[in-house]
């Protein structure tokens, strides 16, 4: 199909060539586990609709799409700057045809995809929806080094970027071209993985950007190059996995551990993640959920998180960095990395796949840390690294505040038993408009829905939820290349 953009602010009309026959906008962005009904944003088509995302057309036809998200797995137009993450925008005919575009701009324009005179091309609709292209009369190309560049409008520091990049290609070896579309924004967009780009849309006081940039960077291999075999690709259902533990996880711990051993992060904030995501272990959630089922139930679970997340579940981005780091603790004793587990597995992989890889490596355990609950990765890190629950038996109630609301209550905690619930807001602490503090007892001026009410709260034994932990000598050395490194989570629960 052949495509021709004329962009304006908040639209991209578009005249469209294919075949007369049925067009299928896509209804979410691969790399992304949530039905986002993409075409939703269509406002007009020259077509028939047959269903909510299917269009009878003839050869040639004109749409219209709505084009205001800040998000880069969708599409933004303003008067001055267009992003577009292509299933966002253009439908597809035959998978396996040749497709291509042309924007109706004077602008500098950064893609992927190649060009062939006015337009940019890709061979089949994979490639061409895999190539975000972004564009404006301000847009820069920053070069990292020979082979990777930043697109943006904004400035970015590259030192960073460029000493984790050269680990992690030391690690898996592969140099070949790769642009990070980036931008600032007023909000916290992350990152999304594209085969030879990837997109990161972050807040102006982002911390651990260099994280982020590694992320994605891996998952041109984990995730693009190798993946879990029941990932296949479909844009109009979902596809379910057991092993975003792994995708996902996985390659937040390679990221994380390629940015400490250059020295890209500070320890402290690298040891604050590490710490925050044992944390997480602590809660009802983990004693609930396993990596393989936080995996599957992703398009419910992580995807729409509510405030009862660490009660229901628990993230496999968090527990796939533990088991990352444990699984990489015993590759280190017999002289491998994590990063070698890509060159023993097929390029679609099971579990199976896996768990031969690292039994042949005298690691039996796997399966039991992914099928049991996720709370089994901190008993299992205790026995490789210094790892302590420290306010274990203190006094609490059991609350996460937002100021003077409440955004989390534990099961079975005293603020469970005494009957707050989320979205509570306290107004009053024993009688005053003091911060809510752990005390034997306190009376609570609570609304709830507009109404007032008093609620006595009784602290209670915490079962522990601020984890510290401690690495040093051998292990320290040949995983983080430092003599010694701790970490303390900050996880503020009352
Ligand atoms: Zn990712």
């Amino acid at each position: 199909m052949l495509f021709d953009v004329f962009p304006r602010p908040r639209y991209l009309r578009v005249r469209a060539k294919g075949r007369e026959g049925v067009v299928i906008f896509p209804t979410y962005v691969p790399g992304s586990y949530l039905v986002r009904d993409l075409e939703r944003h269509l406002v007009d088509i020259e077509g028939i609709r047959i269903s909510k995302n299917r269009f009878y057309v003839r050869e040639e036809f004109w749409y219209t799409v709505y084009t205001s998200s800040k998000d880069q797995r969708e599409a933004l137009s303003t008067g001055n700057y267009i992003f577009v993450n292509p299933p966002a925008v253009f439908p597809f005919q035959d998978w396996n045809e040749k497709y291509c575009v042309r924007f109706h701009v004077d602008w500098p324009i950064h893609t992927t995809l190649r060009k062939e005179g006015e337009y940019y091309c890709s061979d089949d609709y994979e490639s061409f929806s895999d190539s975000p292209i972004q564009a404006s009369p301000d847009l820069k190309l920053v070069r990292i080094d020979d082979y990777h560049y930043v697109s943006s409008i904004d400035d970015l520091d590259p030192e960073k970027v460029r000493a984790v990049i050269r680990e992690i290609d030391d690690r898996l070896g592969q140099r070949a071209e790769y642009i990070f579309f980036f931008r600032r924004s007023d909000k916290n967009y992350g990152g999304i993985e594209h085969l030879k780009s990837s997109s990161i849309v972050v807040p102006w006081d982002r911390k651990d950007l260099v994280v982020l940039f590694a992320h994605e960077y891996l998952h041109r291999w984990n995730v693009k190059t190798f993946r879990p075999k029941d990932l296949e690709l479909d844009m109009e259902k979902e596809v379910l996995s057991d092993m975003l533990w792994f995708a996902e996880g996985v390659t937040d711990y390679m990221a994380l551990v390629s940015a400490v051993r250059v020295g890209a992060v500070s320890t402290e904030e690298a040891g604050k993640y590490l710490a925050n995501a044992m944390a997480k272990m602590t809660f009802p959630g983990a004693r609930r959920t396993s990596l393989a089922e936080a995996s599957r139930t992703t398009w419910i679970k992580y995807y729409k998180q509510d405030e009862n997340f660490l009660n229901s579940s628990v993230s496999y981005y968090d527990g796939g960095l533990l088991l990352g780091l444990i699984l990489d603790a015993h590759l280190t004793r017999v002289g491998e990395r994590i990063f070698n587990v890509f060159k023993n597995i097929p390029q679609r992989y099971t579990f199976d796949d896996l768990d031969r890889y690292f039994r042949a490596k005298g690691y039996v355990d796997l399966e039991r840390l992914v099928y049991s609950p996720a709370v089994s990765l901190l008993e299992e890190l205790k026995t490789l690294l210094d790892v302590s629950v420290v306010d274990q038996g203190i006094p609490y109630y059991g609350l996460m505040m937002d100021n003077n609301r409440v955004i989390f209550v534990e099961d079975d905690s005293p603020a469970d038993v005494s009957s707050i619930i989320p979205n509570d807001t306290i107004v009053g602490v024993d009688g005053t408009s003091r911060q809510l503090e752990v005390k034997d007892e306190v009376n609570l001026t609570i609304v709830r829905e507009g109404r007032l009410m008093n609620i006595k709260l009784r602290s209670g034994r915490s079962p522990g939820h601020k984890v510290r932990f401690r690495v040093r000598g051998e292990l320290s050395q040949a995983i983080f290349n430092l003599n010694e490194w701790f970490g303390e989570s900050n996880l503020s629960i009352l």
